[in-house]
């Protein structure tokens, strides 16, 4: 699709369709609990439009209209025949996360082991010398890997400064301490593959550092 095409109904519900699946996916790994947890597409980038899931659902049920259109600041933009869902108060920090990295999609989860990671380590996570750095676009050795962790915030401005400051554009995610994980990627099954590796890694990383 072009950038200046008109954004349709049809390709917001397309996008919905595969947060509501991803959703799924990572509510049974338990990273979404109660309504946690967010997950956006990119749908057009110039003007930068995201799908993102909507606020205060069961983010293991989200069917393919469960689905808000943001603007660069996370603030709805209408679309005819798509109903006007209230965004996830996270949206902005989504749609700075996609302008900033040219990333298609953002996965945002209240993963227990990035929370508690980032409580261990607020400089920033040391990851290296493990195969599974080659999932999110390192190497298996000799590679030092910073996940960078960034004090929680309710401001999504203050928030996206903050991760402005600390994004590092080898490494596709970052912690916020005491709240969780965003990854991202060019689209969301590589966000998806991203996040599980990332996550992965600082279970490891928890795993094999003596406390
Ligand atoms: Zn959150």
């Amino acid at each position: 699709m072009g950038t200046q095409d008109r954004l349709t109904a049809g390709r917001v519900f397309e996008a919905g369709g595969r947060l509501a699946v991803e959703s799924a996916r990572f509510t049974a790994f338990g990273w979404m609990r109660g309504t946690s947890g967010n997950l956006s597409e990119v749908v057009s980038r110039d003007p930068l439009r995201l799908a993102v899931t909507a606020s205060g659902l069961d983010k293991g049920e989200l069917t393919a209209s469960d689905v808000a259109v943001v603007d660069e600041a996370g603030d709805v933009v209408p679309v005819e025949g798509v109903a006007p869902l209230t965004p996830s108060a996270e949206a902005g920090l989504h749609a700075r996360v996609a302008a900033l990295t040219g990333a298609g999609a953002v996965v945002h989860v209240h993963a227990l082991n990035a929370v508690v990671a980032g409580h261990r380590w607020p400089d920033g996570v040391l990851l290296r010398d493990v195969e599974t750095l080659k999932g999110i676009g390192r190497l298996a050795h000799d590679d030092e890997v910073i996940v960078p962790v960034i004090r929680n915030s309710q401001d999504m401005t203050e928030l996206g400064d903050r991760f402005e400051s600390a994004y590092d554009p080898r490494t596709p995610a970052v912690i916020v301490a005491s709240h969780g994980l965003y990854a991202w990627g060019s689209d969301l099954t590589r966000a998806r593959h991203v996040t599980e590796c990332v996550e992965w890694l600082l279970a490891y990383a928890l795993a094999v550092t003596p406390a």
